[in-house]
């Protein structure tokens, strides 16, 4: 938990109920005064965050090797870099964000002219996850004051190094009259949630995901919800198994062994297929880990005990444990699973019901590559779907079909990288999207304004009403310039 000279800083604050009721109070009054506002107060405090991912690089990675015994490598391009890039674009796009954008008027406000202007939602409530728990918890504060609002970020307590790094470098580099950290598990959170917010933006399990919204909803706080699910993998045999094993091996163990929402939760194949995509998937898993994978310094750990006991009773049915084709091993002492497959566990088996959110991968054969589909219509939307194939009609078939928060073919994880598209869930998935622009938009109400002048006040929306006026009205309504016509000069 926090050290001493975290305790001192003065983003952090310690907490109850009414502690967070005057922190929204000091924050709502900074965002009246109008501080945050301004183009200037946005990019300064992007700028200094951006500084404080170029000074604090080593700090964040050791953050990230406490909590999860993170490799540099994936620190540095899951997390730190993605940090960077998501900074650098709101710096270079924000003027233009920012700006009204005009749009056309009818025929029945003539004359007028009309535009959007993205306004501040005005206090925001970030709470954040463990699994990425640098990204998930910087990436929508650069969303939020970029759009012009002030913040509280509550990272996760699971991940408690980074938690306390993240109070300590936001008091260090950021404008504490709007921007804090507060640390805390449920206690801490359950106070901030009876605030007011103007927005609150989650991300975590659709459990908690139903007390955020339950919370939010007694004062009208409109939230997004960024969960997760069962992310499938759907693997045609049309395709470079090479490749595609790589993907995959990468994509589930590669980006902190499994715990991640977007992470292949379980792959379906046809039957004839399975044999040799799981050979490849194996050859690729010793390749990159080694035979003793266990003892990897590639692969992160399971983040606590909690979730070790969660993954690892996934296993223990007997029907699903004699299925296991690769790894199972596990260090309770070390927090350690190794990349394991399990093929064709019955339908109804915890691991074929739970997210899984770690090193375990179950394999479904179908008999024709369309069942798969079918399989993956019948749960709840998933966050991410993949499909690897080269057939054209397949990826047509999947994108109209497949409904998922986003879909990714023939890779795993990347779509996640490219900022012009949104990311966010839908259904049991999650709520709303952010990246790029995307999180902008998140936090910016849509103001749409209509400008009038004092000319062209046509009397005849105004009583005594006429079959006339009603006549004009009717041909102004229907765009019709002969009804307008006739109308104005009374011909039938
Ligand atoms: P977690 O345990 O860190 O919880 C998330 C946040 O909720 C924490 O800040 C925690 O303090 C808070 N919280 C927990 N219980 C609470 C309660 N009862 N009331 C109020 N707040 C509470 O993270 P987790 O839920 O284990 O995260 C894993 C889940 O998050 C998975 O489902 C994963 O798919 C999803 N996830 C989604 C995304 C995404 O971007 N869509 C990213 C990462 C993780």
């Amino acid at each position: 938990m926090a050290s001493e000279d975290v305790k001192d800083s003065p983003a952090m604050v310690v907490f109850d109920t009414e502690a967070a009721n005057s922190l929204v109070k000091e924050l709502r009054s900074t965002v009246i005064a109008g501080k945050t506002k301004s183009y200037e107060w946005r990019v300064s405090q992007l700028k200094s965050l951006l500084k404080m991912v170029e000074d604090r690089d080593k700090q964040i990675c050791d953050a990230l090797f406490s909590d999860l015994s993170k490799p540099e490598m994936e620190a540095f391009i899951h997390e730190i870099a993605m940090i960077k890039a998501s900074c650098k674009l709101a710096l270079k796009k924000l003027k233009d964000w920012m700006k009204p954008e005009k749009v056309k008027t009818t025929l029945g406000t003539f004359p007028s002219s009309a535009e959007i202007v993205p306004e501040p939602l005005g206090v925001i409530l970030i709470i954040s996850a463990w699994n990425y728990p640098f990204l998930l918890s910087v990436d929508p504060v650069i969303g939020a004051i970029a759009a012009g609002n002030a913040v509280v970020l509550k990272p996760s307590e699971v991940a408690p190094a980074m938690s306390s790094l993240l109070a300590k470098l936001f008091g260090e580099y950021l404008d504490n009259s709007a921007i804090k950290v507060v640390e805390g598990a449920v206690p801490e959170t359950s106070a901030l949630l009876e605030q007011k917010w103007d927005k609150i933006f989650y991300t975590g399990n659709g459990r908690v995901g139903r007390v955020i919204m339950a919370a939010a909803a007694k004062h009208l706080t409109p939230v997004v919800l960024e969960l997760g699910g069962k992310s499938p993998v759907l693997v045609d045999s049309d395709i470079d198994l090479t490749v595609t094993a790589r993907r995959i091996v990468s994509g589930k163990w590669g980006c902190n062994n499994g715990q991640a929402c977007v992470a292949p939760d379980y792959i379906i194949t046809t039957k004839n297929y399975a044999p040799v995509l799981i050979d490849s998937i194996k050859h690729q898993l010793v390749k990159f880990f080694g035979e003793d994978a266990l003892n990897s310094l590639d692969l992160s750990r399971v983040v606590n005990s909690n979730h070790f006991a969660r993954l690892t009773k996934l296993l223990d049915d007997d029907r699903v444990s004699e299925k296991i084709i690769h790894g199972g091993q596990t260090d309770i002492n070390n927090l350690k699973i190794a990349p394991t497959i399990v093929l064709d566990a019955p339908e109804d088996s915890l691991i074929m019901n739970e997210e899984i959110f770690g090193p375990l991968l179950p394999i479904v054969t179908v008999d024709k590559i369309e069942d798969g589909i079918h399989f993956i219509n019948s749960r709840p939307n998933p966050l991410a779907a993949y499909l690897f194939t080269n057939k054209k009609q397949l990826k047509e078939e999947f994108v109209s079909n497949v409904s998922a928060g986003g879909v990714l073919i023939n890779d795993i994880s990347l779509h996640l990288m490219v900022d012009t598209l949104p990311f966010g869930g839908v259904g049991d998935s999650g709520i709303g999207a952010y990246h790029g622009k995307f999180s902008f938009d998140a936090f910016s109400h849509k103001k749409g304004v209509l400008h009038r002048s004092f000319y062209g006040d046509a009397s005849a929306r105004y009583p005594p009403y006429t079959p006339g006026k009603l006549r004009l009205l009717k041909a102004l309504l229907d765009g019709s310039i002969l009804g307008i016509i006739r109308a104005l000069f009374g011909w039938s």
